[in-house]
């Protein structure tokens, strides 16, 4: 009897938890290192509302955190937080000498702007991104810190390059790199990345799909980086035989038992038998993220050590 596809071709997926796992590691020495000399790494993750997926995340960064020897503060704020109580909290934060990260967590409630909250975190202390000078610093390649999502996608292909044998700083020269979804903290940054890189990078989207379009763009992909936010969504028409798949998609779903269980945007059994190399979901880029995040406190520590010279 042949084994099912999905075990024979378990060599085709990329262990994200073995990547996050030395990057804590390297996290773990960074913040010994940093609080040899004296100086505190902390981080806080700012949450209004009750958002599932968010509460779960701050759980896990939270638990990370104090693993790796880092401060951690995770702030709950009602659903009906005002815009001065947020920022106010954030403003408690910048001045807070334990603290050197700052996340808000997405979404915000409906009545509170994303931009007009994020414009009011300290640059130093934004590990995310968020604020419009730490994403225009990004844009031109020139980053104070890489939001969390798009680098673990990267770190995980440029660790996957290096283990079939490519230099990574060479390896996307010229190379159809799709992604699927634009959003201001995944989708768009990683099209950042990816032009970095010298890829030739195209960014698809909803109107991409309601164009009917999607299939067609995906399919040239040498490597494909999805994130739409919609179970399924990549099957085996829409890859290139030879793709690597980066599925940054974590969507809930319910089992036909009732229990819920995450799958990403890729199906990722069929496109096995296809594919060079997929990312799996869990265990795929999200453990990575939470690495990233706490990378980048270290660095913003860091850096406010150096500015407090
Ligand atoms: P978002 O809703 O802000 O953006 C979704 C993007 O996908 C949009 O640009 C939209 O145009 C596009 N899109 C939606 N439906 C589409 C379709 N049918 N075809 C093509 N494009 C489509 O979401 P986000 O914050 O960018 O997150 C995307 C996914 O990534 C979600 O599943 C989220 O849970 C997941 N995520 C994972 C991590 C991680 O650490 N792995 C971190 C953040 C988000």
């Amino acid at each position: 009897v042949p084994a099912p596809v999905s075990t024979a071709l378990q060599h085709r997926l990329i262990d994200g938890r073995a990547f996050a796992a030395e990057l804590l590691d390297r996290v773990r020495a960074d913040v010994a290192k940093v609080r040899a000399r004296g100086r505190e790494v902390g981080i806080a993750t700012v949450l209004a509302g009750d958002d599932y997926a968010a509460s779960v995340y701050q759980r896990r960064i939270d638990r990370h955190a104090r693993e790796a020897g880092i401060i951690s503060r995770p702030v709950s704020m009602p659903a009906d937080a005002t815009f001065g109580e947020v920022v106010g909290k954030i403003a408690e934060l910048d001045v807070d000498p334990e603290i050197t990260g700052i996340l808000v967590l997405r979404p915000l409630p409906e009545h509170l702007d994303d931009a007009r909250v994020f414009e009011r975190l300290p640059v130093l202390k934004d590990v995310e991104a968020q604020h419009p000078e730490n994403a225009g610093l990004l844009a031109l390649g020139m980053p104070r810190f890489v939001p969390s999502t798009p680098a673990a996608a990267f770190h995980m292909l440029d660790r996957y390059m290096v283990s079939i044998g490519r230099d990574p700083r060479t390896a996307y020269d010229g190379l159809d790199l799709v992604l699927v979804g634009r959003s201001n903290n995944v989708g768009k940054p990683a099209a950042i990345l990816g032009l970095q890189r010298n890829a030739t990078v195209i960014s698809a989207h909803r109107h991409t799909y309601d164009a009917g379009r999607l299939a067609a763009h995906t399919a040239r992909a040498d490597i494909l980086i999805v994130a739409a936010g919609v179970p399924g969504l990549i099957g085996a028409d829409h890859v290139r035989p030879g793709a690597v798949v980066i599925d940054i998609g974590i969507n809930p779903v319910t089992a036909p038992d009732g229990s819920t269980k995450l799958v990403g945007d890729v199906d990722t059994e069929a496109v096995l038998p296809k594919v060079r190399a997929v990312s799996p979901v869990p265990g795929g880029v999200g453990p990575i993220t939470d690495a990233w995040v706490l990378h980048n406190t270290v660095v913003a520590a860091r850096a406010l050590a150096t500015a407090a010279r």
